[in-house]
């Protein structure tokens, strides 16, 4: 086993799931609502944290849908045994249309020529095939335009062999406080789902927020809402909740080698660092291959007995080096590079807002090579 290990906590993906309820349930209470569902957004496989295991525990938390990016994500939820509704959100292609059926997966009509393909697959078929809608109210980027739908909607809702479930947006900026346009594509939204009503659309079934939208505003919650981020226990930046969440994954390495360096000598590639007196340098086998950015060199830090220590020089492609100077460091000690250690803590937000770039990023990003563990960490010593 390589020494550098993701650490995937199942028991905070299931505090995190239930603390999510919970919200839904006394926000819908208080304003003698329905609790919305939750769809688990499981893409990228799982945001870098293996999508078959937690898809299973999502299953398991009885959350009413997942959803995945593409036709071949939701084939493998189905080949590891996913029985749960699964949502496509991504456009689809002509050779996704067979898995759609073959696997059960519930796909999203985004675009006239998707509702045509997605028809003509269904009648070839003799089934009927059921579908959600995404309307483009403002994000500009999948989906029929908002302000178009009588010319777009007819033929989707007219076609035998298709059954639209519901009608779905997606927001640019709900994790923006002080941008209008969020307020903007929720009226959009509203008149979208009015056109889509006066047009035959015979359910009112809809749902719009992701995981900022979930936390900032109840009006975006309708009839499920589609957290990802935030099931992994990360609010999105720069939001912040009481909400009890517990970030799911944590990376762990171990020290393979520690050496002195004398006063002036520069620390690999480039010589991008140089020691400024007598350091202790250990090396850890994590490396941009493994998922560390290239841009942590000379800016990261690293938990090493409890201590944050700073990486110094370049990220390698399978190593990096950290500065232990004055810590009593050996082979084989631990290094955290997310996550806790003693009193001290490194989540994936400020290692994302260190380098410039954003939390999802990172997460998926987690290089293949590196194993995960999964389990129930909270009892381990
Ligand atoms: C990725 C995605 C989500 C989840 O977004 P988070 O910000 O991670 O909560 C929700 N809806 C759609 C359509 C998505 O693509």
């Amino acid at each position: 086993m390589r020494h550098t290990v993701a650490r995937v906590d199942l028991d905070a993906l299931r505090g995190n799931v239930r603390a999510i309820r919970g919200l839904l349930e006394e926000g819908a209470l208080a304003s003698g609502r329905r609790p919305p569902g939750i769809i688990g957004v499981v893409k990228a496989n799982a945001y870098g944290h293996g999508a078959a295991d937690v898809a299973r525990v999502l299953e398991a938390e009885g959350v009413a849908m997942l959803a995945c990016a593409d036709v071949d994500e939701g084939v493998a939820l189905r080949d590891a045994g996913i029985g749960a509704p699964i949502l496509v959100f991504g456009a689809l292609g002509i050779s996704d249309l067979d898995g759609i059926f073959s696997h059960r997966l519930t796909p999203t009509i985004s675009s006239p020529w998707a509702g045509r393909a997605l028809a003509e697959a269904a009648a070839a078929r003799d089934t009927v095939l059921g579908c959600h809608v995404k309307v483009d109210t403002g994000m500009n980027r999948l989906g029929l335009r908002h302000d178009n739908l009588r010319r777009t909607l007819p033929d989707i809702l007219q076609a035998p062999a298709l059954r639209v479930d519901a009608l779905y947006t997606h927001f640019a900026t709900a994790d923006e406080p002080e941008s209008e346009h969020f307020g903007v594509q929720q009226q959009h939204f509203w008149e979208a789902r009015e056109a889509a009503a006066a047009l035959g659309l015979r359910t009112t079934v809809a749902h719009a927020a992701n995981s900022a939208a979930l936390l900032r505003d109840e009006r975006t919650w309708l009839d499920f809402v589609r957290p990802g981020l935030l099931l992994y226990g990360i609010v999105p930046p720069p939001l912040m909740t009481t909400l009890p969440l517990e970030p799911v994954l944590s990376l762990q390495s171990r020290i393979v080698a520690v050496k002195g360096v004398r006063d002036g000598e520069g620390i690999g590639y480039g010589q991008s660092h140089r020691a400024d007196g007598p350091r202790t340098v250990a090396v850890v086998p994590a490396g941009y291959a493994d998922g560390v950015d290239w841009r942590l060199g000379n800016r990261g830090v690293v938990l090493v007995r409890g201590r944050r220590v700073p990486i110094v020089g370049r990220v390698s492609m399978d190593m990096m080096s950290i500065d232990v100077t004055g810590l009593d460091v050996s082979p084989g000690d631990e290094v955290v590079l997310l996550g806790r250690q003693g009193d001290e803590r490194i989540d994936v937000r400020e290692v994302a807002a260190t380098i410039g770039t954003i939390p999802w990023e990172l997460l998926c990003r987690l290089g293949a090579r590196i194993e995960r563990e999964y389990g129930n960490l909270k009892f381990e010593i």
